[in-house]
């Protein structure tokens, strides 16, 4: 019998009328000869919900009870699900991410999974049970309940699927991953298939749709990944290896922005090597993810240095950059930051892409703050209000 691993995200699981029609789906496709595993997410807005509450009572809430809060609401959905399909006649249990040992390590908000003790899975899935669990959460080596980072739960069922050896599908609400998102642009192209590498990148950049660490769980043990709408024919995309997609010879694949993001200058700092790689070190020892960099070229020895990091980072940084940087140096925040980015993995054999995207932000007037490029991206820091018309301008010229 096959293993399906299916997870179903917050719009999925919003009422106790679309969790009723999921326990159908899911007893319907047990019925037909496979072991069913599914994780769902926090009810609706549930999430947002919850981190209001926290900070309703405090401004800076302790890490560790923030993700024991947060936690409680993928149990309730996971609870409600179960109680669903047990009304409906099939035997199903819950779990949390304890009762089945989803270890983590790395910090709360943003723990990683290393590890899934199969025995009660197993031991549940022989004695014809459909499982349910919890998604985003995890147990740290220290026993206490960790979260995954927003949209984790698609990790919690890629990591599953690995474990078990199962099929991945993931349920949400768009109907699979489109070359840009489709809130920011109506025309985007519905993929097939996509490259685990491109996805990754797409996600990382800021393609909500799927949790980056998802990607690099199933690129890594080779585990196909559907993205679609539950219950409808309308055909989804396939997250995989080597995808047929460049066929096309497309270099532009997808478009992915983000607001989540701030820079930040050092400037009038000592453009000593070992000053800033003590520098650089000391923000990472935090877990604080870099992703632009760029510097000034040396005037009397003195650099200007600007980067990139997650806005909720900014003020674990700016704490870090006061004992490294003295009285004369000046540190300046600019939140109007929108990363764009375009990934494709044609990119590595087509040259020219970037030369194209840079003359069409200058015959339309667009700002760059600052750049960077792999193989496969090439990323961009804009104003907010140039976001929507770069996506059109930039999706219109790569015919995403
Ligand atoms: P869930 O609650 O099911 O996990 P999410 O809100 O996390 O769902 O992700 C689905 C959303 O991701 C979609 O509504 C869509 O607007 C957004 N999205 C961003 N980029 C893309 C993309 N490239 N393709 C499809 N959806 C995207
Ligand atoms: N409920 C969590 C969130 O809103 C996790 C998830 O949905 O995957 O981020
Ligand atoms: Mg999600």
């Amino acid at each position: 019998m096959a293993i399906v691993v299916q997870k179903y995200g917050g719009s999925s699981v919003s009422t106790v009328e679309k969790i009723k029609n999921i326990a159908k789906t899911v007893i319907d496709r047990k019925k037909s000869g496979n072991s069913m595993v599914v994780v769902v997410s926090a009810m609706g807005d549930t999430t947002d919900e919850l981190i209001d509450l926290a900070n309703q009572v405090t401004d800076n809430p302790d890490k560790r009870e923030l993700d024991a809060l947060l936690s409680t609401g993928e149990m309730r959905s996971a609870a409600l699900l179960a109680m669903a399909i047990k009304a409906s006649g099939e035997d199903a249990i819950s779990y949390t991410a304890y009762q089945i040992g989803i270890k983590t390590s790395g910090q709360y908000g943003k723990s990683l999974i290393e590890d899934i003790n199969k025995d009660r899975l197993k031991k549940s899935i022989d004695d014809g049970k459909i499982i349910i669990v919890a998604g985003f959460q995890g147990i740290n080596e220290e026993g206490n309940i960790t979260t995954l980072g927003r949209g984790g739960s698609d990790t919690t069922a890629v990591a599953i699927a690995a474990k078990l050896d199962g099929v991945c599908e993931i349920y949400t609400d768009v109907d699979g991953i489109y070359s840009v998102d489709p809130r920011e642009y109506k025309k985007a192209r519905k993929l097939d298939e996509i490259d685990y590498e491109e996805m990754l990148e797409l996600s990382s950049l800021g393609a909500q749709v799927m949790h980056p660490r998802s990607i690099e769980l199933g690129q890594k043990y080779n585990i196909p990944i559907y993205v679609g709408l539950s219950n409808s024919k309308i055909k989804g995309t396939i997250i995989k290896g080597e995808s047929n997609m460049n066929m096309e010879n497309k270099p532009v694949t997808g478009v992915a922005t983000s607001d989540d993001d701030v820079a930040v200058t050092i400037k009038n700092i000592n453009g000593e090597i070992n000053l800033i790689s003590n520098l650089f070190e000391s923000i990472a020892s935090k877990k604080i993810n870099i992703d632009m960099i760029s510097q000034t070229a040396p005037i009397d020895d003195k650099i200007n240095i600007s980067f990139t990091i997650p806005k909720l980072e900014l003020d674990e940084c700016l704490n870090i950059l006061k004992d490294h940087c003295n009285v004369k140096t000046q540190v300046d925040v600019d939140e109007d930051i929108t990363k764009f980015s375009i990934v494709g993995i044609g990119m590595k054999t087509t040259s020219g892409v970037a030369a194209k995207m840079f003359k069409l932000f200058r015959e339309n007037n667009i700002q760059v703050k600052m750049i960077t490029t792999s193989e496969i991206r090439v990323t961009c820091a804009i104003k907010h209000e140039d976001k929507l018309r770069t996506v059109k301008i930039v999706a219109k010229e790569f015919n995403l």
